[in-house]
């Protein structure tokens, strides 16, 4: 597994959350991270990493880049995910074991899960105090903590695309 070096990860974590990234600058993030930036991989890059951060699943990621126009294969959209995963510059987030969700924020943060919507949202930086954390069992170290609150809606969704457009 490679291992993206600090001065990428904070490029990646641009202070300007809603720069759009060049296609050049995205082809350097991914030499960078040691892929070779194939068409494929350029496509979902630039689709992943020209802007504000997001969470994606390889479905609605395929669906994103056939909309472009491009002809990519769910199982191509699956295993170049795994590969920017593997790179460092996505993170998986599994919250039911069924469908993972990639972040391309893979920094430490935890996350809201709306269940009915089978969608994972940032939850704010400083906004959860782990204080007191399990002592791990003898031999084990604490690597990591995720965490994910389940949420679930309690007022109607207000789609605008959904029901009767007054016209
Ligand atoms: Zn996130």
């Amino acid at each position: 597994m490679l291992f993206v070096p600090h001065d990428l990860r904070l490029r990646m974590q641009a202070e300007n959350p809603r720069v759009v990234r060049s296609a050049d600058e995205i082809e350097s993030i991914l030499n960078t991270a040691g892929l070779r930036p194939t068409r494929q991989r350029m496509t979902l890059g630039v689709l992943l990493f020209r802007g504000e951060h997001r969470h994606v699943t390889a479905d609605g990621l395929h669906q994103e880049a056939l909309d472009t126009g491009a002809s990519l294969s769910l199982a191509t959209v699956y295993n170049a995910l795994n590969q920017f995963a593997d790179a460092g510059l996505l993170r998986r987030v599994s919250v039911d074991g069924m469908r993972t969700h990639f972040d391309t924020d893979a920094g430490d943060h935890h996350h809201f899960y709306v269940e009915t919507e089978d969608r994972i949202i940032d939850i704010p930086r400083g906004s959860i105090c782990l204080d007191r954390l399990p002592v791990p069992p003898e031999g084990y170290a604490i690597t990591k903590v995720d965490v994910v609150i389940r949420l679930k809606r309690i007022q109607p969704h207000q789609d605008k695309e959904a029901g009767h457009s007054p016209r």
